[in-house]
């Protein structure tokens, strides 16, 4: 049995923003993580917006330095001519996105949260939340229990959390399947920008991700199929891996902040692939929860308070970021009819 401050269930991006930043306030840290690194995790293409975070989380370095891989925006083919959709750019240029291996971003991360003084435990999986008197008190996992002031979820899309505590989970969109995978190859048409190209049933997105590999998502609105026709020239190009499906219905826990506990990332709320910065929202969501927990143990008597901001915080940006992708999807082709009409 251990005591800590807070314990992390999920070492994925925003477990281990949350661990990074509590290690940095001062607060004895446990992070727990079922699976060994490294693990497979799609989500290499990332945001202009998340090199600042890493700056502050310490890891801006080895992630994105000279070597890493740039992109400028991507080329959308809804319809009528293809259109370029930038990041935008200041004084100093055009803002670019990168793509990082996943495993390189998540084990980087994992790393700087160890060496901070945040307690790793892995593999150890979360079994069961431990409750008193209706507020979290710890978790049980398969190693032991450990007991914190606060419980972080950052178990990703799984939402472990509000499935232990049956916690509300509003779906905004209608079931949501997407598939990808793979390609050995290079081509000079991905390289530098990646492409979303719309289909009578929902789009496919593919970009460069590393010198010899292409990564491609498809996603269709209604029908969940897992078939895909890629553009001719990468039809001959060796699959790499085998092809891979995600859940990504819309959906956000309402109610994700609470007594003892906070939910992070895609634990808390999610979009699918289109709206292209799930990492940013794991960070920012991370980086959040930890001045949120830092502040309701340094002033007990605010946390009702604090818990608010945080869930009107993550409603507020879950909002914003499904209006656009509903406007987004409101001029493709053949819009999802489960779109609410304006
Ligand atoms: C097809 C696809 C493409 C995507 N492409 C992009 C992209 O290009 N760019 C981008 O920014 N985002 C992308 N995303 C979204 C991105 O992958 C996620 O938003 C991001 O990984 C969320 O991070 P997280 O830390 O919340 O969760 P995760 O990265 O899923 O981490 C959760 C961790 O919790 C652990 N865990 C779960 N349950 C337990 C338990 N009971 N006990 C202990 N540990 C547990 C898991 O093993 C995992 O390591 C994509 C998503 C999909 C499906």
């Amino acid at each position: 049995m251990k005591n800590v401050d807070v314990v992390i269930i999920g070492a994925g991006p925003a477990g281990c923003a949350t661990a990074i930043s509590c290690a940095r306030r001062g607060l004895r840290v446990a992070l727990i993580e079922r699976q060994a690194f490294p693990r497979f995790r799609p989500g290499e293409s990332l945001h202009p917006g998340i090199e600042p975070l890493l700056r502050q989380l310490g890891v801006a370095e080895p992630l994105c330095g000279q070597a890493a891989r740039r992109f400028d925006g991507q080329w959308v083919h809804w319809h009528g001519p293809p259109r370029f959709n930038g990041f935008g750019g200041d004084e100093r240029g055009a803002w670019q996105g990168f793509h990082i291996e996943r495993a390189l971003l998540d084990t980087t991360m994992l790393s700087q949260a160890a060496a901070l003084g945040a307690e790793v435990h892995q593999p150890c999986r979360a079994l069961r939340v431990l409750t008193q008197a209706n507020r979290v008190i710890g978790v049980e996992t398969d190693n032991g229990c450990i007991y914190a002031t606060c419980l972080i979820d950052a178990s990703g899309a799984r939402g472990w959390l509000s499935g232990q505590l049956g916690l509300p989970i509003h779906h905004c969109s209608a079931p949501l399947l997407a598939c990808y995978g793979y390609l050995q190859g290079r081509s000079a048409t991905y390289a530098t920008t990646a492409h979303l190209l719309a289909d009578p049933d929902g789009w496919t997105w593919i970009t460069q991700v590393e010198d010899c590999l292409l990564h491609w998502t498809r996603l269709t609105f209604e029908k969940n199929t897992r078939s895909v026709t890629l553009p001719k020239a990468l039809q001959a190009l060796p699959v790499v891996g085998t092809l891979r499906g995600a859940d990504v219905t819309w959906r956000i826990t309402p109610a994700a902040a609470g007594a003892g506990y906070f939910l992070v990332g895609d634990a808390a709320n999610r979009l699918d692939p289109a709206s292209s910065h799930g990492v940013l929202k794991a960070l920012m969501s991370g980086m959040q929860a930890a001045q949120a927990v830092t502040d309701c143990l340094r002033q007990p008597a605010l946390q009702l308070l604090v818990q608010r901001q945080y869930r009107q915080w993550l409603n507020d940006g879950f909002s914003h970021d499904m209006t656009h992708l509903r406007d987004f999807y409101r001029q493709h082709p053949r819009p999802p009819s489960w779109l609410p009409v304006e």
